[in-house]
Order: structure tokens, then sequence, then C-alpha cells
């Protein structure tokens, strides 16, 4: 881990203390070795335990036979959910296991379930990322689908991260091309980090949000260099920028650096509520959902913000919510509204009024023409072979199912985005 890294946590300009719990991080050739010498001098080696999938058990074995461990497969391409979490916590209780460490042999759900029955169950665990595919290795949340809602659990970080370029470079090109989209994703998560702090003084750490940007620009760079996604270092490059993406949420102690409305629009969709579950990875969801995003967001370039009141009670009256959300209704009221469902103050929305919107509008018009257009990220999610449109997500490519994936995304968190005004906008005005 870099020395700048270690600075923050005994003192940022921010004046906030942040802290990392990931001491150890090695990436490059060698790294497996280092792993298991690192697991036999610092835990009990042969009550660790190896959590994988059927795609990954070949690296998991080796593992466990040089520790003479025991392994954890779980279903190939295993969602992070209530069932594969219990599965994992049954085997463990069954076989009155005492876990030393355990280690997430995989991609983004194996380490998502590994690091929720980790701090469940009350083990450490280190990261073996197996794919350049996600940004969540070393964060401290867990990202689950929890009886069909998708929600971040206060988790776990690990306690040290093992890369092996061996490992992640052979994987498939589409897991990196979807780490690529993870990233990309993060032009607007910044942007919305930025319209919260300026709008509402969410608090915004600059070193950690540049810390964001840092990786944001690697991979874009890296992806935008003609040939840059054949290249042998591609997958290295990838991994580097999700690494540190994931140590500025664990910095951050929440996902508000990495995770916007982009985000948001991926999670509806991995929520399935309005369209059929897909099997596209989390990241291909992001990238995809970045260019609508953006799509929404260069509409307003040229026009002004929405100047209304909210209606607060309108926009998450149960009715609505329900025409959506179905069974997960009551979910989203409480994550909207966490202070019950009749405290409005307790919506990120409460203090959006026209006024703050008119006195922001210049600075928010200039963070607007600072981000990429649509077409741009397109074209470089399309040269790394990432899926840039609905159909090749398997979801509905037509304007009613943009529409509704616009409006009702934002609803997954009470977290501010432009996106969010935007939507409770035209549900006040009862435009939708
Ligand atoms: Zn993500
Ligand atoms: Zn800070």
């Amino acid at each position: 881990m870099t020395e700048d890294l270690k600075k923050l946590t005994s003192g940022c300009s921010c004046g906030k203390k942040h802290s990392l719990s990931t001491r150890d991080i090695f990436v490059g050739a060698g790294a497996t070795q280092k792993l298991i010498d690192y697991i036999k001098d610092k835990y009990d080696a042969t009550s660790a335990l190896i959590v994988c999938d059927a795609n990954t058990e070949k690296y998991a074995r080796p593992l466990a036979d040089a520790l003479g461990c025991r392994t954890f497969t779980h279903v190939a391409d295993a969602r992070a959910n209530e069932i594969e979490t219990a599965r994992l916590t049954s085997y463990i209780k069954s076989n009155s296991l005492k876990v030393s460490v355990a280690v997430a042999c995989g991609s983004g759900c194996i380490h998502d379930i590994t690091r929720y029955c980790a701090y469940e169950n009350g083990f450490p665990f280190i990261s073996y990322p197996t794919a350049a595919s996600v940004d969540g290795f070393v964060s401290g949340v867990a990202a689950m689908t929890m009886h069909g809602q998708k929600l971040t659990y206060p988790s776990a970080s690990p306690d040290a991260l093992f890369a092996d370029d061996d490992v992640y470079s052979e994987a498939p090109r589409r897991l990196t091309a979807s780490g690529v989209g993870d990233i990309i994703g993060k032009f607007t998560a910044l942007f919305d980090w930025e319209i919260a702090h300026m709008i509402i003084g969410e608090h915004l750490c600059p070193e950690i949000a540049s810390l964001m940007r840092q990786a944001l620009n690697g991979v874009y760079n890296a992806a935008s260099e003609v040939g840059g996604a054949d290249s042998k270092d591609f997958p290295r490059r990838v991994m580097d920028c999700l690494i540190l993406s994931g140590l500025a949420m664990q910095l951050m102690g929440n996902s508000r650096p990495a995770s916007g409305a982009e985000h948001h629009m991926a999670h509806f969709w991995e929520m399935h509520v309005a369209n059929p579950p897909t099997d596209a990875l989390h990241g291909e969801k992001v990238g995809v959902a970045t260019i609508h995003v953006l799509r929404r967001l260069e509409a307003l370039r040229n026009s002004h913000l929405p100047q209304i009141d909210i209606d607060i009670a309108h926009v998450f009256d149960k009715n609505r919510v329900q025409s959506i959300y179905g069974e997960l209704t009551d979910g989203i009221i409480k994550e909207n509204l966490p202070g019950g469902k009749n405290e409005y103050s307790s919506s990120v929305l409460y203090n959006i009024s026209p006024d703050c919107l008119i006195k922001n509008e210049k600075q928010i018009m200039e963070l607007l023409a600072g981000l990429p257009s649509s077409e741009e990220i397109t074209r470089v999610l399309h040269g790394c072979g990432a899926p840039t449109t609905l159909g090749e997500i398997d979801l509905p490519q037509d304007k009613p199912f943009e529409d509704v994936s616009a409006i009702y995304s934002p609803y997954v968190r009470n977290r501010l985005t432009l996106m969010k005004i935007i939507s409770a906008n035209l549900v006040t005005r009862g435009e939708v």
C-alpha cells in the first residue's frame, strides 16, 4: 500500500479521520505463494477456509493443498444473497469449524459472500481476486441482494489482498471489461458526490475524491488507447485501479465515492422489479447505466434545472412505490424515509428547494459540462468489448423501460444524485 494512503489515516485535510484495516496488498507475479506464506506466518493455516465457486475452484484447490485446509465451493456464478450466505454459515456451524481466516477466491460475489459471513461470524478474511471485474475487493461494505432487495451492509474489509498476475490475467476478457464498466461509472458517481456537497452540504473529502479520480483516469486512459484493451498489461492496469477505488471506499467508510445514479440504476435492474432477471455482470450493468444517466444529464445542458418544491409525501406515496416495487415497497420506503414513513425530514430531498438549485445552477452546469459525452463512453466501453446497450445485457430496449429506470432507480437509495432531484420533480409535477 502506498504511503500516501497511510498518510490519510493519520490526518486528512477534510478534517475527518479515515481508517484502513487492509494492512497488506500485493499485486504481481508470485502473489499466490506470497499468500500461502502470509497465512502460514499469521494464522493457524490448517483452520483457514478457502471460499470459491465452481469456476474458481481450480485456484482454490492448490491453496488448500499447500495450507492443509478446507475449501467451500459455491455454485458457479453464485449471487451474494441470503441463500448463499446461509449455505456458507451452515457449513461452518455444522462442522463446528473455528475458522482462523477465510480467503475469498473469486470475483465480486464470492467476496461479498465471504466478507458478509466473516463479519457475521467474527473471523478475518483475505482477498484473492481471480478477475479484474469489480472494485469491491477491499471495500468495507458488502453489496448484497437480500430477499430481492439490493442493499449494502456494513461488513469487514480484508486483512490483506493478494492478486496474482498469472491468475486474474487469465480470466475471460468479459470479466476485465466488466471491471472497466464499474470504474467508468465513477464519472457520474463523483459528479453526484460533488452535487450533493454543493447543494446540501454533504461531506466531501477532496483527498478521497482525488484518489477515485486517479483510479478513473487510469482505467479511462488504458481503455482509450488504441489497442489498449488488447495489450498484455491491460488486466493489471484495470486491477490496480479497482483496488485503488476499493481503498477509497474503505477510507470513506461507505460507497459514496464509488456509487451514484449509475449504480442506483444498475441496482434497480439487479432487483428485477421492472425487468426479467439478467445474467449480466455488475460492471456490465454499471457501464450501460452510466451511458443512460449521461444521456439524461446531457439533456439538461442547454436548459434549466427543475424549479419546483418537491412534494416528498407524493414522491414516496405507498401506492406509487408499490406500482413499481411490489413486495419490496416497505423496504424502499424505509430506505428513503429512515426516520419513519411520515418523517420527511429524513429524506435527502428534504432540503432541496428551487432556491438552492437556482443559486447553484451555474456551478452545476459547469460540472455537467465537464462530464464526458454518452457517445464517448459508449466508444470506450465498446473498445474493451463491454456491452453498451440494454439489449446486450438482456434488458428491454425501449423508451418506457428507459423512463421507468430513470424515474424509479433513484428510489433504491436515500442518497442525493441529480437524477434523484430530476425524478422527484417529475413525480411532483405529475409528469409520470
Ligand atoms: Zn460497482
Ligand atoms: Zn478526508
